[in-house]
């Protein structure tokens, strides 16, 4: 007996996974979202956000996560606690398949499934997480005002952040692992400008210090092999992010770094019926505000061309 295909499947738990849900359950469309291994996404390892509008006093990013959920589940979503593995999207029913194997068909799917932030690899980076460590300044600089901090990176999010917390805080340290900048030169300049950003050349990260939270830093000039040790309380990791995106790579059209491509103004993929929303297709704005807008728009999308096809 063949199955009757899903109006929408989401994939993704982040503020764009719930969002579209919350969106296509009040339209009917009894939207199935599968979580991922990681549910709540990114917000999940921040402690307070203070940037979501409507939490006046700031809310922990997992009691966010746990109140959109309940929003979502609220109309009449299904939320399953597993993670998809495999698409096909040849179509027109698109075919997802859970780890366990389970095959679900549906008209459409909204990917919502997020990036993950690149890490150095550090032991201490992994033990000393939200204790000082974080891989969002713009998230969590606030808590560091008056505090010397550092930061690893040397692109553009690792330019953004400095100059960030360089309006916070009394010294940025900037670990830079080569002899130049990856950054543009416009953002560059403007580090370059910033009197209390120190940059510290060809310098590897050896060790975050801090048994229970963040007291320093020991780096090594990778060409002189000179160490030092910094005292700081606050670390951010901004060496790039990673799109949570492979298992769509034979399908959905993506930048090299592995984003996915909407059209302008929408949220459709290359393929009818696919729909992306949140930072899986953003490595510009990436926030929590901006993802669950375009988890808004995927699941108007959907509807839309659900209506389009004569499925509603
Ligand atoms: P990028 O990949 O551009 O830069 C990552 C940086 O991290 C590089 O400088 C790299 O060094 C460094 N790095 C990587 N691994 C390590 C490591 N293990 N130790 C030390 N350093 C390391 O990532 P971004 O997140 O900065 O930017 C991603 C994209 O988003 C880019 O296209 C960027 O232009 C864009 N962006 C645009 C913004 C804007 O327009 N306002 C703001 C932020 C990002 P190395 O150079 O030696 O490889």
């Amino acid at each position: 007996m063949s199955k009757e295909p899903l109006k929408t499947v989401i994939i993704g738990s982040g503020p764009a996974g719930y969002t579209a849900a919350i969106y296509a359950a009040r339209a009917n469309l009894s939207p199935v979202l599968y979580t991922g291994k990681e549910p709540g996404g990114q917000l999940m390892i921040t402690t307070d956000v203070e940037n979501f509008p409507g939490y006046p006093e700031g809310v922990m990013g997992p009691k966010m996560m746990e109140d959109l959920r309940m929003q979502a589940e609220r109309f009449d979503t299904k939320v399953n606690y597993e993670l998809i593995d495999k698409v096909d999207f040849t179509g027109p029913v698109h075919k997802v398949w859970t780890e366990s194997g389970e095959e679900i068909l549906a008209h459409t799917v909204i990917i919502s499934t997020g990036a993950s932030a690149r890490w150095l690899g550090l032991e201490s980076e992994q033990r000393l997480m939200n204790n000082g460590v974080s891989a969002c300044a713009v998230c969590d600089g606030f808590f560091y005002r008056g505090k010397e901090v550092a930061i690893v990176g040397a692109g553009d999010s690792a330019a953004e952040e400095a100059l960030y917390l360089s309006n916070l805080c009394p010294t940025v340290h900037m670990f830079v692992r080569r002899d130049e900048m990856r950054a543009s030169k416009i953002m560059q300049e403007r580090v370059f400008k910033q009197k209390n950003i120190k940059i510290y050349w060809n310098t590897e990260t050896e060790e975050i210090l801090g048994d229970e939270f963040v007291t320093g830093v020991r780096v090594v000039n990778n060409q002189t092999g000179e160490k030092q040790e910094i005292p700081v309380e606050g670390f951010f990791v901004a060496i790039g992010h990673v799109p949570n995106t492979s298992i769509f790579k034979d399908w959905i059209d993506m930048e090299d770094t592995g984003y996915l491509i909407h059209q302008p103004d929408s949220t459709k993929t290359n393929v009818p019926g696919v729909f992306v929303s949140g930072d899986a297709a953003d490595h510009v704005y990436r926030q929590a505000i901006t993802a669950a807008g375009t988890g808004c728009m995927a699941a108007l999308d959907a509807e839309r061309y659900l209506g389009e096809i004569g499925i509603i």
